[in-house]
């Protein structure tokens, strides 16, 4: 199954598209053909545990891996979850469900990926007979910086250096990763928000002379954001699995399927929501959460991206995000592979800030998304009414997802069981679900869950307790335009 470029017409295999991260031409790799999966595959599906089903799909997406090789890969990448079901499904009223994606090591969906790819990455390289170290170079808006450097604390071969918005993280994500151990393991804070980091970043992977500069230092270029081929795709396996068991529960009819909400920002969970149903999930609407940083609803709504427009900060900080990078991805498929009408609409986003489908698209948009956002006091409200009405906690990201979900059934009417996806545990975002649902909060973050902890009786990941007294272990804070600088002193500071 070769890749290709969204910006050009090269074609390459899966292991390549992974080591490369972004292609030379600053597109993302999009997967040519896609295979179909039948009513008996996922009967199949749902017989397997959860390791199984991810390199079940790895290996129908994927060119250029055995099902032998992604086997034990699959089960390491998901021994440290604490569910056993990895990410189990719990049922709520009325024909809704929530895919709890928030079982890893760090406690946000994030992890999905990212502790598959380091295994995909470092496999990649030894096939493709790459010696040098892979250096990850990433921006976060919080959650994936934790999940990355997390994924990749040790990994021979590879080192990780996480950029975040200074200011722009919550209290926890910052403490998460300011803690964080491991050898190869860089953090440093942007004096910016986080288009700014993750622009500083883009631009790092477009510049031949810090490339230059990596190349000396025996280290190649690799993106552990959710650009890589290698994050999307072990995504994909989540929806894939969450059909197979609703369809063994019952809960779903093969022909009449599910709604599937998801709390968006980059558009990279969502989109592999879409590649689930291009490869015959039983999907019928995406519908697509966001929070006041509303760009994406826009654009389903009217077909125009445009992103010159305020910046908010929210309680789900992980969707503040004004350029969606994953987006391109669907953008090819919107423009059936044209790599020339990609370039045009990035271009012009570059250039002017916004671009427009055409009428068509918008017609191939609108059928298979629905747009929505919610503002901090409608997520609010949500948390508090889920809490109150179905005693199930749920995270400010989550809120966004749910509240959409509700006006989309509230506008249109469609009953299609609905499977909200939710990417953080709760108690990630303490302080703000605990003032939601009215516990009182006095300090800081971690009295915040001590007190949501005795509130609701829904006991605090360990991950949470612990993290009160690590030390800090990174205090590197520098200008957005001298990231690539810095970059370069954090291996200076590795080697003195
Ligand atoms: C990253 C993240 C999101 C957004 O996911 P995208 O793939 O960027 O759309 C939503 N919620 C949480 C908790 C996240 O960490």
């Amino acid at each position: 199954m070769p890749f290709v470029s969204t910006r050009g017409t090269e074609q390459i295999s899966a292991p390549e598209a992974i080591v490369r991260g972004i292609a030379p031409d600053g597109g993302l790799y999009v997967p040519l053909k896609l295979p179909k999966l039948s009513r008996e595959d996922f009967d199949a599906l749902a017989q397997m545990d959860y390791p199984a089903r991810a390199a079940y799909t790895l290996d129908a997406v994927l060119d250029g891996f055995t099902l032998e090789e992604l086997l034990p890969m699959a089960k390491d990448a998901y021994a440290r979850f604490d569910d056993p079901a990895v990410a189990p499904i719990r049922e709520l009223k009325d024909g809704r469900s929530v895919l709890e994606l928030f079982h890893g090591p760090t406690l946000a969906f994030k992890d999905m990926a990212l502790q598959f790819l380091p295994r995909l990455l470092t496999a990649s390289a030894f096939k493709r007979g790459e010696s040098k170290e892979i250096a990850i170079l990433t921006a976060t808006s919080g959650d994936t910086g934790k999940a990355a450097l997390e994924g990749f604390k040790d990994v021979k071969g590879t080192s990780v250096t996480v950029f975040y918005p200074l200011g722009g993280v919550s209290a926890v994500q910052e403490k998460q990763m300011v803690t964080s151990e491991g050898k190869n393991v860089h953090v440093i804070a942007v004096k910016g928000n986080f288009d700014d980091a993750q622009t500083g970043v883009k631009t790092l992977f477009g510049d031949p002379a810090f490339q230059r500069k990596m190349d000396a230092l025996g280290k190649t270029l690799s993106s552990a954001n959710s650009i890589n081929l290698g994050r999307l795709a072990p995504q994909v396996a989540y929806y894939l699995s969450a059909c197979a068991e609703l369809l063994r529960r019952g809960k779903i009819a093969w022909e009449t399927g599910l709604n599937v909400c998801v709390p968006t920002g980059n558009f990279g969970n969502i989109l592999a929501a879409w590649y689930a149903r291009r490869m015959g999930a039983p999907i019928k609407k995406l519908i697509c959460a966001s929070n006041r940083n509303d760009v994406l609803t826009d654009f389903i709504n009217t077909g125009v991206y445009d992103r010159r427009r305020e910046f908010h900060k929210t309680i789900s900080p992980s969707m503040d995000i004004l350029i969606s990078s994953n987006l391109e991805r669907f953008l090819w498929e919107l423009a059936e592979g044209d790599p020339a009408a990609v370039r045009g609409w990035m271009d012009q986003l570059k250039r002017d800030g916004a671009y427009e489908i055409s009428g068509r698209q918008k017609e191939m948009l609108k059928d298979a998304f629905y747009g929505g956002f919610a503002d901090d006091a409608a997520t609010r409200k949500t948390i508090r009414d889920i809490w109150e009405t179905e005693q199930y906690l749920t995270d400010p990201h989550t809120g966004v997802a749910m509240r959409v979900a509700q006006d989309y059934r509230d506008k249109t009417g469609d009953q299609t069981p609905l499977l909200i996806v939710s990417t953080a545990s709760p108690y990630k975002f303490a302080a703000d679900v605990a003032e939601a649902i009215g516990a009182e909060v006095k300090g800081d973050a971690f009295a915040a869950a001590a007190a949501l902890e005795k509130k609701t009786g829904v006991k605090a990941p360990a991950a949470v307790l612990a993290l009160k007294d690590m030390p800090v272990l990174h205090t590197l804070v520098c200008d957005k335009e001298r990231m690539g600088e810095a970059v370069l002193a954090g291996f200076d500071g590795q080697q003195a």
